[in-house]
C-alpha cells in the first residue's frame, strides 16, 4: 500500500515512505512532522504501509476464491474511514 500525505505547512504531496526514508521529516521543507515522536511516526507509518498491503492481499486471496458470500465493505472499511477523518478534523481545527 502507497500511502500519500500532504504536508499542512508548505501544502505539497508526498509518500510515506518518503518520510520512512527521511526520519520523520518532510521531503519538501526538510522539517520534522513531529519533533517529539518521530521514531513512533517513522515505525508507525512504515507499519500502516505493510499491513495494509498485507490486508489487501489477503481480501484478493479470499475474492481469488470466489466464496459463496459477499463481504460488508464497512465492517473492513469504517473503522479505518474513521482514523483518516482524524487528520481532516486536526486540520480544521488548526486553520
Ligand atoms: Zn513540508
Amino acid at each position: 500500500m502507497k500511502i500519500k500525505g500532504t504536508c499542512k505547512r508548505d501544502g505539497r504531496d508526498f509518500f510515506a515512505e518518503q518520510v520512512v526514508a527521511s526520519g520523520g521529516e518532510c521531503p519538501w521543507d526538510g522539517q520534522p512532522f513531529n519533533a517529539d515522536y518521530a521514531a513512533v511516526l517513522v515505525e508507525s507509518l512504515r507499519e500502516a504501509e505493510r499491513l495494509g498491503t498485507q490486508l489487501e492481499r489477503a481480501l484478493e486471496r479470499v475474492a481469488s476464491l470466489h466464496p459463496a458470500f459477499t463481504l460488508n465493505e464497512q465492517s473492513v472499511l469504517g473503522e479505518l474511514t474513521d482514523q483518516l477523518g482524524r487528520f481532516h478534523r486536526d486540520l480544521v481545527r488548526q486553520a
